[in-house]
């Protein structure tokens, strides 16, 4: 692995909300086309890690780079100076995000959801942004619902426009964050089954997941989380088969 393979670098990353201390040195190396699967208790801190990397929460300490590129800042010399929002936008170009509650526009059409940041974030043409956009549609299965509404939609498909949306900003990585939580049980295999196949064709991806099974199947490192830190991480077989830490024993048997 040379050093251009690492995707998502995070160094002892620490962050608080005001006293409450919420990642306390979370370090993390993510290579290009891994599959990694972030497991925990609620509230220890995988949703603010997320949020991290994109700079949607800035850090107190420690560092993330995404693509050779710090996160959120600048280093001249030794000191760190914080981007301008349009250079942190600019970054975020690399990093797609799929969030528990899809968030699409509701007055927008599921074509208009995807099309919508190509042209005005990056200026592409609208021609060039349709033509990606029912590629996309296609390999989420849903070109036949272009038109429609994110209100006709079932809660399943609203979360494959969102990934095919996110898809549509040609993202080096992309985040999920319990991106099946909030569905219907007869749903979730549909939006797992979508980014099972994003893995196999090798998008790097970085998963906040309850479903054992998929982390199992698909991820190449599972992270254990609690209380702010890494606590255990490994290959899934090493993780599930032969957990080491009493935290990890005890959540997993919690959801397995
Ligand atoms: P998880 O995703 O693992 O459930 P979170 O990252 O959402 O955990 O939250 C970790 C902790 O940080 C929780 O105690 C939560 O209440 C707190 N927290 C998250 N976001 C904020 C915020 N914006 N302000 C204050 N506390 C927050
Ligand atoms: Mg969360």
């Amino acid at each position: 692995m040379t050093q251009t393979d690492v995707i998502v670098q995070a160094r002892n990353v620490q962050k608080s909300f005001g006293a409450l201390k919420v990642l306390t040195g979370v370090t993390l190396n993510v290579h290009r086309q891994d599959v990694v699967c972030i497991m925990g208790p609620s509230g220890s801190g995988k949703s603010t890690f997320l949020r991290c990397i994109n700079h949607l929460e800035k850090i107190n300490g420690g560092e993330i780079s995404v693509n050779g590129e710090l996160v959120g800042y600048r280093r001249e010399g030794n000191k760190l100076y914080e981007l301008s929002e349009k250079e942190v936008a600019k970054h975020r170009m690399n990093v797609g995000m799929v969030f528990q509650q899809f968030n699409l526009f509701p007055h927008f059409s599921v074509l208009e959801n995807i099309i919508e940041a190509p042209i005005r974030v990056k200026g592409e043409s609208k021609a060039a942004a349709t033509e990606y956009a029912f590629e996309l549609l296609d390999k989420v299965g849903l070109r036949a619902k272009a038109d429609s509404y994110p209100r006709q939609l079932s809660g399943g498909q609203q979360q494959r426009v969102a990934i095919a949306r996110s898809l549509a900003m040609r993202p080096k990585v992309m985040l999920f964050d319990e991106p099946t939580s909030a569905l219907d049980p007869e749903m979730v295999g549909e939006v797992l089954a979508v980014m099972k196949q994003l893995a196999a064709e090798g998008m790097t991806m970085i998963v906040v997941t309850h479903e054992a099974g998929f982390a199992r199947e698909v991820a190449n490192q599972v992270i254990f989380m609690d209380g702010g830190v890494v606590v255990e991480q490994g290959n899934p077989g090493e993780i599930f088969g032969n957990p080491q830490h009493p935290r990890t024993k005890d959540f997993l048997s919690s959801v397995l």
